[in-house]
């Protein structure tokens, strides 16, 4: 089963290049990096691209380690009907398993029993053809993508907003030019730590942060002002901020008469929460709210800029929605270093959900509800308008679907059995699939479940685009051959559609699938028309909307107008309603879930990275040293985590740095240890993201620790 290593490092079979500039393979950042032969094998060298400027973090540098995994798939897997096992199997018995499971599965139950999940990991080529894959060659209308996880609350409440999402609006070198940013929910200096460098640089000048998170994390400690909230507070505490923001006079009636509508509804509302309410809502103390909205309001420029923390939540549009209502009434975005942004999380977080993945979306973020998009997309792909499906179910509703009215599902560069929240029901979705097919490149705990899975090429092996956090087109070069056996996910796509009998076309290099997709985003919101692989290379990437090749991008958005019809930013009327779950007498504490500095997303790739395996080898609930007194639980012992959904198991982690009501588990581990096993799947109702950040639990000491372990920096014992 696993991968034939000596076939992998046989550079001259694999004709690898002796350098290539490529971008790292995890998250949203994109580091530039240069990736060199080394002997036997291959490593990653620093490369001085705009964003980093030669910075990587420990995730990065460690990256090529990827590339000799010994673990590495190479040749399909079958698992025999209701087997315990699965076997080697050849590309052609793997296909046409997947093409009879399909045939038979959607005759008995329709085209939309087959349900397709991407990833925010994909590049655009594959991202854009998946969506194509789904709707054309499956014909079925249920597909959508791990980014529904992720960034979607960000996404719906900028569109909301500002009638277009893209993650940051303003390239990251306008950062350092803001005098005051306001980080709701975000940890870059662990989860992207060369972001870290344009606010020391805003530091320097003269800067103010302030962040906004239920844990004092290393970027906490760097800010200026940390505002400790309860999880699951976010909008009452955007609320309360903006509440004193009016009562002293902050804002800019001028940039709210001309460049927005609908304020005064939100005036209204943000009258009832006055600081010594929001304190007792969010812990936060007074004279800190009122700090914070003076910072911000006295400041001639200013950031918003949210992560999962304010995101991940059943409410997450509506707390993104009030932070916009903070910055629009200061009259801080439109304007050069203000502004409102997201810090997407996933590699291609951002191009994963503009060209097609969604459960409602077309490429360039056409809508599959306009018919004049349909019709676009259609002509572009030689099939009739009223051949597409409808809309979809989204990530959530279609593992709800898994076993019903979903039969089989393809799944693409996703660990749903980690990923997903209260995982243990997903598992039980798979229990009464049909046909489960995962394409990965490792044995996944999703692909260990799966009826075939196929081997499939990873990041260096490949050419391909990313966009990164800002909206920077990137490209992403191969270095090398995939080993023997191993096909990439567009040789896949192409190979299924033709055994399923579609006539549309697949292409299977990725620069004829990029040249599709600049035809198919052509006019829309995500216009990548006018950006080609070649223009990439020579600028250091292209910023989106770039209509045509004489376009220079679109580096800053919204600075004349905002994309709204009437080129107004809107207001958004938002109450605070707290989390799905609060603590009670059976369940007395708030879960959240989060990430650590070594590890990327469930940790399929960087647990396989033996430096960062060993720096967090595995799961730990970190909890406040006073809360742990009380419960007889010191540094090691084995704590027990109970929530409606289910149990688990973790060592301890004694902190000062968190609340104590609150626990933290990061969620990069699988096994019995999962974080998710714990996780609310309650739902935002625009967004449809999962409330992974804030539910009740119950804690107890399970049993001592086992053996001494050393504390690391966040222990206070
Ligand atoms: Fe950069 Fe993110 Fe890769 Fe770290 S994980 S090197 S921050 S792209």
């Amino acid at each position: 089963m696993a991968g034939d290593t000596s076939a992998q490092l046989d550079l001259a079979d694999r004709q690898a290049l002796p350098r290539v500039a490529t971008h790292c393979p995890y998250c949203a950042l994109q580091c530039g990096m240069l990736l060199e032969r080394d002997g036997g094998g291959w490593r990653v060298a620093a490369r001085d691209f705009p964003t980093n400027k030669g910075g990587l973090c420990r995730k990065g540098w460690t990256a090529a380690a990827l590339l000799s995994a010994p673990d590495r798939l190479t040749t399909p897997l079958l698992r025999e009907r209701h087997g315990m096992h699965l076997r080697p199997a050849s590309w052609d018995e793997a296909l046409d398993r997947i093409v009879a499971g399909i045939r038979q599965i959607q005759a008995r139950h329709g085209k939309n029993a087959i349900g397709v999940f991407g990833g925010g990991g994909l590049t655009n080529e594959k991202a854009y053809l998946l969506g194509k894959f789904a709707r054309v060659a499956l014909g079925t209308a249920n597909i959508d993508y791990n980014g529904r996880f992720c960034m979607a609350s960000a996404a719906a409440a900028g569109l909301a907003a500002f009638g277009l999402d893209r993650g940051l609006p303003f390239p990251l070198a306008d950062i350092p030019g803001a005098e005051v940013i306001l980080m709701p929910g975000g940890n870059p200096a662990e989860t992207m730590p060369p972001i870290m460098q344009y606010f020391e640089a805003q530091k320097a000048r003269g800067g103010k942060l302030i962040v906004a998170d239920p844990r004092r994390t290393p970027t906490a400690r760097a800010a200026d002002l940390h505002l400790q909230l309860t999880p699951g507070t976010h909008a009452a505490l955007a609320n309360g901020l903006l509440h004193v923001a009016i009562r002293d006079r902050l804002i800019d009636t001028v940039f709210i008469a001309t460049r927005t509508t609908g304020f005064s509804a939100v005036q209204h509302i943000c009258k009832s929460y006055w600081p010594e309410r929001v304190e007792r809502i969010t812990g936060v103390p007074e004279a800190q709210i009122v700090r914070a909205a003076r910072m911000l309001g006295e400041a001639a420029t200013a950031m918003v800029l949210t992560a999962r923390g304010a995101e991940q939540q059943r409410n997450g549009t509506q707390n993104v929605l009030a932070y916009i209502n903070l910055l629009l009434a200061l009259g801080r975005a439109g304007k050069p270093h203000c502004g409102y942004g997201c810090l997407t999380g996933q590699g291609n977080g951002q191009g994963g959900r503009e060209h097609g993945q969604k459960s409602d979306q077309l490429p360039g973020y056409r809508k599959l509800e306009n018919p004049a998009d349909r019709d676009h997309v259609a002509g572009v792909w030689g099939v009739a308008a009223d051949s597409l499906p409808n809309p979809g179910l989204t990530a959530c509703e279609l593992m709800s679907a898994l076993g019903g009215p979903v039969r089989g599902l393809l799944v693409f560069a996703s660990n749903l059995l980690v990923s997903a929240p209260d995982a243990d029901s997903v598992a039980g979705g798979f229990g009464g699939l049909d046909l489960l097919v995962v394409a990965d490149m490792f044995l996944s705990e999703t692909a260990a479940r799966a009826d075939v899975v196929l081997p499939i090429a990873q990041w260096a092996e490949e050419d391909g685009t990313m966009t990164n956090l800002e909206g920077r087109v990137l490209r992403r070069r191969r270095a090398m051959a995939p080993p023997k056996g191993v096909w990439t996910d567009l040789e896949v796509m192409n190979a299924l559609a033709s055994r399923l009998g579609s006539t549309a076309a697949f292409a299977t290099e990725p620069d004829d699938a990029f040249g599709e997709l600049r035809r198919a985003s052509a006019g829309g919101a995500a216009d990548y028309a006018g950006i080609t692989y070649d223009r990439i290379d020579a600028e250091d990437g292209v910023f989106w909307p770039c209509p045509a090749g004489d376009h220079p991008g679109t580096k800053r958005l919204f600075l004349d107008r905002f994309a709204t019809p009437d080129g107004r930013a809107r207001f958004h009327r938002v109450e605070f309603h707290g989390a799905a779950e609060t603590p009670d007498a059976t369940f007395p504490y708030i879960l959240t879930t989060g990430r650590v500095l070594s590890h990327y997303q469930t940790g399929v790739q960087t647990r396989r990275v033996p430096e960062l395996a060993a720096a967090e080898p595995g799961g730990f609930v970190e909890l406040h040293a006073d809360t742990a007194r009380g419960l007889g639980i010191a540094a090691g012992d084995l704590v027990r985590l109970t929530t409606r959904r289910g149990t688990i198991d973790l060592p301890a982690r004694i902190s000062r740095e968190i609340r104590m009501d609150t626990l933290f588990v990061p969620f990069h581990w699988g096994g019995r240890a999962r974080a998710n096993l714990l996780t609310n799947a309650a739902l935002d109702p625009t967004s449809r993201i999962p409330e992974f950040k804030a539910c009740a639990v119950h804690v107890k000491r399970a049993a001592a620790a086992t053996s001494p372990r050393p504390a690391t920096r966040q222990e206070v014992t």
